[in-house]
């Protein structure tokens, strides 16, 4: 049957609650034993597709198109599995779908409350995943506490009962905080934390602790007498150069082994982490470094494009060079000119975005690009950046002198289809999820891809390249070279006469992992280094 490890958070958010149970992820797959994570979000969102990334970075998009958190990011990356609409809940969608019930009558003139019928769709959603995994990690969103947090902390509390206590872990990550002005590590706020969690009928089984220095013997002594746990059980999450460290350095506390036993899970196997150390290795052997404008609307903010950033660290490493992103905000380059901001990059990414706003400056940018040879990838809004540019300046369609990108009024060569128009969704249906793409021999596509003629790429967009324009583009020398077979649909353009100039309509930054970067991340900033030293 399926364990289950839970994941809560004490103290502060943002301690890396997601990094940590990504981290139990790999080491658990990396044992070989078949897992799963789950995000559960306290927050009354449905899902991630409506929120700001001002306020909450990145919004993640599965396979089969849901909009989630980007922890879902942090896991697909770490457990290399794909992941779907069932992995992601938030309370939003747990309350819909109890509403949902309560109208149909099936709770048969009950009074429908948060216990029990809240809490048991929480444990009906942890379970529709856990099928078929050896194991089943679900983070709690939020930290111990939070008013809205509650009725999951209950629902995981009760989970216990359910499956038998033997076959659950609950792993609270804290916070050791270090007071400079005594020189000393505090574990009182993780006392109270554990306090908080215990008063709800939560022991914890292990304990993670993120702190800046390391835990003396005598500290996890005191953790553990005052939370009731072993020292053995005490885990430290130093704070590390990269992400990517975090599982080696809880393999070597063994905790991997640690959780196994705990799970009665007989596994001898040793970890295979060779291959996730030799990454390790190789991203800390790199001296030569090219520079990547990211020109976007909300480069102020450190997670509005994580997985680009990381797309763009993992093809990095692969090339054996370190990648120094330059945010530009697209309003810059409007406001001084590309010239001004751009100059002396080794390549310009254009990543996805929305509305009209900063839309001239992407254009700009795409054109800069365009004319000087600087390699170029345009993401979903940057390959429609890419094809405006090229309509305006290089076709010289007056009609692409529009820029306006909202609804009603869409520049014509990246317009709304008509069947889109008839959905009134927040201004018309997305293309949401993986559409396969058909790749054109002989293009810089098809070669980045190893020459497979179909490829499974994720979208997130409303408008497309407007196929009314294809010859006239193609005359000029735009290249289509991916499609949408199903509706014809242009997916990926490249200016052959470019050393690298590639839009694509898709998000590829969603299928980059660690030790396989998404091959035209990979080649994109393989052009950059060869423009470097040409
Ligand atoms: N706003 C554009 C569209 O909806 C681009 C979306 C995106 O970049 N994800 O088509």
């Amino acid at each position: 049957m399926t364990k289950f490890i839970f994941v809560t958070g004490g103290v502060v958010s943002s301690l890396g609650k997601g990094i940590t149970a990504a981290s139990l992820g790999t080491l658990m797959k990396r044992r070989g034993v078949r897992v799963s994570i789950i995000k559960m979000d306290p927050y009354l969102n449905v899902d991630a597709g409506t929120m700001n990334p001002f306020q909450h970075g990145e919004v993640f998009v599965t396979d089969d198109g849901a909009e989630t958190d980007l922890d879902l990011g942090h896991y697909e990356r770490f457990i290399d599995e794909r992941l779907s609409y069932n992995n992601s809940v938030t309370a939003g969608k747990v309350y819909s779908e109890v509403i949902n019930k309560e109208r149909i009558g099936r709770y048969n003139g009950g009074t429908v409350q948060v216990i029990p019928h809240i809490t048991n769709e929480i444990q009906e959603s942890i379970l529709r995943v856990a099928q078929g995994q050896d194991i089943l990690i679900a983070e709690i969103g939020g930290t111990v506490g939070d008013i809205e947090g509650q009725p999951f902390l209950e629902a995981i509390r009760q989970f216990s009962g359910r499956v038998g206590r033997a076959n659950v872990v609950y792993c609270h990550v804290t916070l050791i905080p270090y007071i400079a002005a005594a020189g000393e590590l505090k574990t009182k706020p993780t006392q109270h934390s554990v306090n908080e969690l215990r008063r709800i009928g939560i022991q914890p089984d292990i304990i993670v602790c993120r702190s800046q220095f390391p835990l003396q013997s005598d500290m996890k002594d005191k953790i553990a007498l005052f939370c009731s746990v072993s020292s053995d059980s005490i885990f430290q999450a130093l704070d590390e150069d990269t992400i990517y460290s975090v599982p080696i350095s809880l393999q070597k506390q063994g905790l991997d082994s640690y959780l196994l036993k705990r799970l009665g899970i007989d596994n001898k196997a040793d970890s295979q982490l060779d291959d996730w150390m030799e990454f390790l290795e190789r991203r800390a052997n790199r001296e030569e470094e090219v520079e990547i404008a990211l020109v976007g609307k909300y480069t102020s903010i450190k997670d509005a494009y994580l997985s680009v950033n990381e797309a763009l660290t993992h093809a990095a490493i692969h090339n054996g060079v370190k990648v120094r992103i330059r945010p530009i905000e697209t309003e810059e380059v409007e406001e001084k000119g590309a010239e001004n901001v751009l100059a002396g990059v080794d390549g310009i990414l254009v990543p996805g975005g929305f509305g009209s706003r900063g839309m001239e400056g992407k254009i700009m940018a795409a054109g800069y690009a365009r004319e000087n040879g600087i390699p170029y990838f345009g993401l979903c809004l940057g390959m429609q950046a890419a094809v405006i540019d090229f309509a305006r300046n290089v076709a010289r369609l007056a009609s692409a002198n529009s820029s306006e990108m909202d609804p009603g009024t869409p520049n014509p060569v990246v317009h709304m289809m008509e069947e889109q128009k008839s959905v009134d969704c927040l201004g018309g249906t997305m293309r949401l999820g993986a559409y396969p793409c058909k790749l054109k021999e002989g293009s810089k596509a098809y070669r980045s891809y190893s020459e497979t003629s179909e490829v499974l790429e994720r979208h997130r967009h409303r408008y497309e390249f407007n196929n009314a324009y294809r010859e006239r583009l193609g005359a000029a020398g735009l290249d289509i070279t991916g499609i949408y077979p199903e509706k014809d649909l242009v997916e990926i353009v490249e200016i052959p006469s470019h050393p690298w100039f590639v839009g694509v309509q898709f998000h590829p930054e969603f299928l980059s992992r660690p030790l396989r970067p998404h091959p035209l991340f990979r080649d994109f900033i393989a052009a950059a280094k060869v423009g470097k030293t040409r």
